[in-house]
């Protein structure tokens, strides 16, 4: 693997098989029913697919139409998720194929989107979030910073179980300072009381207003903006189920207020000083590191890690127990890990507050979610192998100093 040690100044910046119906999209409201066969039933312990379908990354041009007009033009990115999900019947809000709708076809399904800018679409891929490979996330963030250099504004649709780690790697990648949003839905496009439409609607609003400048990549569901930094889904049914523990939301949307009550330290630096340091055009998807996460619980074996580490893993994420505490035979098998090189960070599983301390090979997670600082430390590890850089860099992203 190419490794890049202190590429720039560390301290950069602070932040369903079942027969159903195919319900057509327009006019939203409107459901006409045609005979289809979909596979996975709902979303309940769906497993995803080990399938790699190709993904699609070509930037579509601004149309001439857009460049004339005072709005701005804004790409959306449809990924897939519940939001492009098609559901059995108007009132199956459970039974539904995630990634099934096109997401051209949901933005023209839109209503008065004239009113706040001209948009494009892109469908990068159309499947649940589980699904996508940490590659894919790479191409998708590239294919975010071809769209910025065109466009003024991406929204990315994705599904909402992982989104917390596909938001935190686009912001912690990207190298545009123009807006990013992430949206998605807890209810499928094509059911009574859906989330899906008032979600892409605000989010696309959001993009287009320019506010999020500098932000990196901020969430937009259920009216509420929220950072990719700490974000996390906490419930795994209600619309209202995104979070940023200790921290809350950055603002909210109300019809045509924005409001924006904090912004993150990144904002507040010089314009052009706050590209995250991981700027994926100097590394190969073969590069990307593999780091998996091992939770602690009562008697807690070394097993986990031991088989992580015989499976290739660089680095191991440990969900601890508290202040991040781990078993006596997870302890151990950390120990001989450390050894054979690997490097670990050390994060709570309690949901909130902040791990310190640290030692020798293991990194203190802060306030970082495991599933989040296994998102940093891949980057890390991808872009050097040394354990002080990449400690610096848990040190300095998102934390007040900086
Ligand atoms: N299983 C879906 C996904 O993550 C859930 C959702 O979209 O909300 O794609």
């Amino acid at each position: 693997m190419r490794k890049t040690s202190n590429l720039r100044p560390w301290a950069v910046w602070s932040t369903a098989a079942l027969t159903a119906l195919t319900i057509s999209l327009s006019p939203i409201g409107t459901y006409a029913a045609h005979a289809a066969t979909v596979e996975v039933k709902g979303t309940t312990g769906a497993v995803q697919t080990a399938s790699t379908p190709a993904r699609n990354t070509s930037i579509p041009a601004v149309p001439d139409s857009s460049k004339q007009s005072a709005l701005p033009n804004v790409l959306v990115i449809g990924t897939g998720g519940t939001i492009a999900g098609q559901s059995e019947d108007a009132t199956s809000f459970q039974n539904y194929k995630a990634g099934t709708l096109p997401i051209g076809e949901m933005v023209d399904a839109l209503p008065d989107k004239q009113k706040i800018a001209d948009v494009s679409t892109l469908q990068f891929g159309n499947s649940g979030s589980g699904s996508y490979s940490m590659a894919d996330l790479y191409d998708l963030s590239q294919t975010v910073d071809k769209a910025l250099a065109l466009y003024d504004s991406v929204v990315v649709t994705t599904g909402t179980d992982t989104m917390e780690e596909i938001a935190y790697f686009l912001d912690m990648t990207v190298q545009s300072d123009k807006p990013v949003v992430i949206t998605g839905s807890m209810r499928p496009w094509t059911v009574i009381g859906s989330d899906a439409q008032a979600n892409l609607y605000n989010a696309i609003k959001l993009a287009g207003s320019g506010r999020t400048t500098s932000f990196g990549t901020v969430l937009m569901l259920n009216d509420t903006i929220q950072l990719a930094r700490g974000v996390s889904k906490t419930n795994d049914y209600r619309t209202d189920t995104f979070e940023t523990p200790m921290l809350g939301a950055v603002g909210y949307i109300d019809e045509e207020n924005i409001r924006i009550y904090r912004a993150p330290a990144r904002a507040l630096k010089p314009e052009g000083t706050a590209k995250p340091v991981f700027d994926l055009s100097k590394i190969t998807k073969a590069d990307l590191a593999k780091v998996e996460i091992a939770i602690s619980y009562q008697e807690a074996g070394g097993g986990a890690i031991e088989g992580f580490v015989s499976n290739g893993a660089q680095g191991i994420v440990t969900s601890g127990t508290g202040a991040g505490g781990i078993s006596r035979a997870m302890g151990q098998a950390r120990t001989k890990a450390i050894e054979e090189g690997v490097i670990f960070v050390t994060t709570t599983r309690t949901g909130s507050g902040s791990v310190y301390g640290g030692g020798n090979g293991i990194i203190a997670g802060d306030n970082l979610s495991p599933q989040q600082a296994r998102v940093l430390l891949m980057l890390g590890l991808s872009f050097s192998d040394d354990f002080d850089t990449i400690k610096k860099w848990f040190e300095t992203y998102g934390t007040p100093e900086v």
